[in-house]
C-alpha cells in the first residue's frame, strides 16, 4: 500500500498529515499527487468524501513553499462553487500549511465586505480560493490580477455545471496564463464538463476512484415508498413519517442532514421538527452569510444534531461523521442523489441514507436506482396503521411517550413569527394539521400506533362528551349518566 512518505511530499507537509492523524494516502489522494507534483494536469474523478480536498491542497502547498507571492498576483488559485465548499477548502490549507507560515491565502466569497479581501490581496497571496462570481467581481475592480496564477484548481467541476457557472469558468480559465497547472476536479463526467477538460486541460492525468456516480459501499439506503391519506394532508403526514423515521434509528442517528428540494421546504421541515423538540435548524441559501455560518459550526462541532439543508447550501459540507442522511424529498437529478448521500459515510465510516418517495417522485427516483445500478430497500410506511391515516394525522393529543414539545405554551399565532410569511403560512398549518406528537416507536413498522381522540379545542369534552374515549375502570357497562355532559344533564 502507498504511504504518504512514498509521494515526494514536503516533510513539513508530512509533518502536519501526521498531526492530522492520517495514516495513509486515500486512492485519490495516492493517485493524484504524483502527477500533481510532477507539474503535469489532473483530472480527478471522485465525489466527496474520498480525500479529494487533500490531493490538491497536499501538492499545491509542496509546490508553493518555494517563491514568493506579489501584490495582487496571486500563485494559485482554487475554485469552489459555493462558499461553504470554499471555507472548507480554506480550513484545509489551515491544518495542511500548520509548518508553512509564511503561506499565504485569501478567501473571496460573497458574503464578506470586499475591503479585507482587498486588503490581503494587495499584500500578495500564495493560495486564492474563491467563487467564481466573487473572484470575477474583483477582476472586474480591477484588483485583482490572474496572470501569475501557476496552478488553478476547479473543485466540484459538476455542481459547477449545475449552477450555472460554466461561462464564468471559461473566462477565469482565459485570463490565467496558457502555462498554468490545472487539477480539475468532478464527481461525475457530464458531457459538457468533457467538453471544458478537452478545452482547458493538457494531456491530463487521468485518476478515477469510484465507478461514475456510485454511492460508497458503507452507506446503507433505504427508500420509504409514501402517499398522502389526502393531497391537503401529504405534506404534514410527510413530515411526520420523517420524525418516525428519525426515532425510529434511535441513538445510532447521532447526527443527521435532512435534505429538501426546496428552500422554503427547508425552513418549514426545521420549524416542524424544532416544534416536537428536535434538535434542528435549517441552511440554505437565502440565509445571511454568519447565520450559515453559525448553524454550520454548529453542527460541525456536534452542537446541533440536526441540520436540515438545500442541495447547494450543504454542497461540500465535510462533517466526517453524519451518521444519517435524511432524504425528504427524492432529488430532481438523479446525481444530487449521490452527493446527498456522500455526506454520510465518510472517511470509511458506515452511513445510512433514507428517502421519502411519493407517489409523484417515483420517476425520478427509478433514474436514481438506474444511475447508482442497485435496487435500494423499501421500508414499510411508519405511519400505515390499521386505523385510517388521515386519523393518524389528526390526532391532537399527546400519547404518553410523545417527544417534548418545546412550544407547547406558546399560542398558535405566536409560534412562527420569526419565518417569511409564505413560510408562516405553512408552518400555521403544520401547527395544526401535524397537530399532536408522535408516537415515539421504538419499532415504526407496527401498525399499533392508536389514534388519539380528536382534538379538543376550547377546553370543552369535560364530561367525555363528544369523543369516543373509553371510562377507564368501569368495564363494558357505563351507567349514561357518566357519559353525557354537563349541558345535557341539567337540560334533562
Ligand atoms: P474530502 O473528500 O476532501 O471532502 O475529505 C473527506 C474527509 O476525509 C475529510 O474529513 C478529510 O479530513 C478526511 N481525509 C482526507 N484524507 C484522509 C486520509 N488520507 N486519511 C483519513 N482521512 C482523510
Amino acid at each position: 500500500m502507498t504511504k504518504f512518505s512514498d509521494l515526494n511530499l514536503d516533510p513539513k507537509v508530512l509533518k502536519a498529515i501526521e498531526d492530522a492523524g492520517y495514516e495513509s494516502p486515500t486512492p485519490i489522494q495516492a493517485g493524484a499527487i504524483p502527477p500533481a507534483l510532477l507539474g503535469q494536469d489532473v483530472l480527478g474523478i471522485a465525489q466527496t468524501g474520498t480525500g479529494k480536498t487533500a490531493s490538491f491542497t497536499l501538492p499545491m502547498i509542496t509546490l508553493l513553499g518555494k517563491g514568493r507571492a506579489r501584490a495582487r498576483m496571486p500563485r494559485s488559485l482554487v475554485l469552489c462553487p459555493t462558499r461553504e465548499l470554499a471555507a472548507q477548502v480554506a480550513e484545509n490549507f489551515d491544518t495542511y500549511t500548520k509548518y508553512h507560515k509564511k503561506l499565504s491565502k485569501a478567501l473571496l466569497i460573497g458574503g464578506v465586505s470586499f475591503k479585507e479581501q482587498d486588503r490581503l490581496i494587495d499584500k500578495g497571496v500564495d493560495v486564492l480560493i474563491a467563487t467564481p462570481g466573487r473572484l470575477l467581481d474583483h477582476v472586474e475592480r480591477g484588483k485583482l490580477l490572474l496572470t501569475g496564477v501557476q496552478v488553478m484548481v476547479v473543485d466540484e467541476a459538476d455542481r459547477m455545471l449545475d449552477m450555472g457557472f460554466i461561462p464564468d469558468i471559461e473566462r477565469i480559465f482565459g485570463l490565467t496564463p496558457f502555462t498554468r497547472q490545472t487539477l480539475f476536479f468532478s464527481a461525475t463526467m457530464a458531457p459538457e464538463i468533457e467538453r471544458i477538460t478537452n478545452t482547458f486541460l493538457s494531456n491530463p492525468a487521468r485518476v478515477e476512484v469510484a465507478r461514475q456516480a456510485t454511492a460508497s459501499e458503507n452507506i446503507e439506503q433505504v427508500v420509504m415508498m409514501f402517499k398522502g391519506s389526502r393531497k391537503d394532508r401529504e405534506a404534514s403526514e410527510k413530515r411526520k413519517a420523517l420524525r418516525l423515521l428519525i426515532d425510529a434509528e434511535g441513538e445510532k442517528c447521532t447526527n443527521a442532514i435532512i435534505f429538501c428540494n426546496r428552500k422554503m421546504d427547508v425552513d418549514i421541515v426545521a420549524k416542524s421538527l424544532k416544534k416536537y423538540g428536535y434538535d434542528a435548524a435549517p441552511i440554505h441559501g437565502d440565509l445571511d452569510q454568519s447565520q450559515r455560518t453559525k448553524t454550520l459550526d454548529g453542527f460541525r462541532e456536534g452542537d446541533l444534531r440536526i441540520l436540515v439543508a438545500s442541495d447547494v447550501a450543504a454542497r461540500g459540507l465535510d462533517v466526517p461523521s453524519v451518521s444519517h442522511v435524511f432524504n425528504f424529498d427524492v432529488p430532481s437529478h438523479a446525481e444530487d442523489y449521490v452527493h446527498r448521500i456522500g455526506r454520510t459515510g465518510r472517511a470509511g465510516r458506515d452511513g445510512k441514507a433514507i428517502m421519502i418517495c411519493v407517489p409523484r417522485d417515483e420517476k425520478n427516483f427509478e433514474a436514481i436506482e438506474k444511475l447508482i445500478q442497485k435496487t435500494v430497500t423499501r421500508i414499510d410506511n411508519p405511519l400505515k396503521s390499521k386505523e385510517e391515516p388521515a386519523k393518524v394525522a389528526d390526532d391532537a393529543q399527546p400519547n404518553a411517550d410523545e417527544k417534548p414539545k418545546r412550544t407547547r405554551s406558546r399560542s398558535r399565532k405566536s409560534a412562527p413569527k420569526e419565518a417569511a410569511p409564505v413560510v408562516e403560512a405553512a408552518v400555521e398549518a403544520v401547527e395544526v394539521n401535524d397537530a399532536k406528537p408522535v408516537a415515539k416507536p421504538d419499532a415504526p413498522k407496527s401498525d399499533t400506533q392508536k389514534p388519539a381522540p380528536k382534538e379538543n379545542r376550547g377546553g370543552g369534552n369535560r364530561g367525555g362528551r363528544g369523543n369516543d374515549n373509553k371510562v377507564v375502570g368501569l368495564g363494558d357497562h357505563l351507567p349514561g349518566f357518566i357519559a353525557m355532559s354537563f349541558e345535557e344533564r341539567s337540560a334533562s
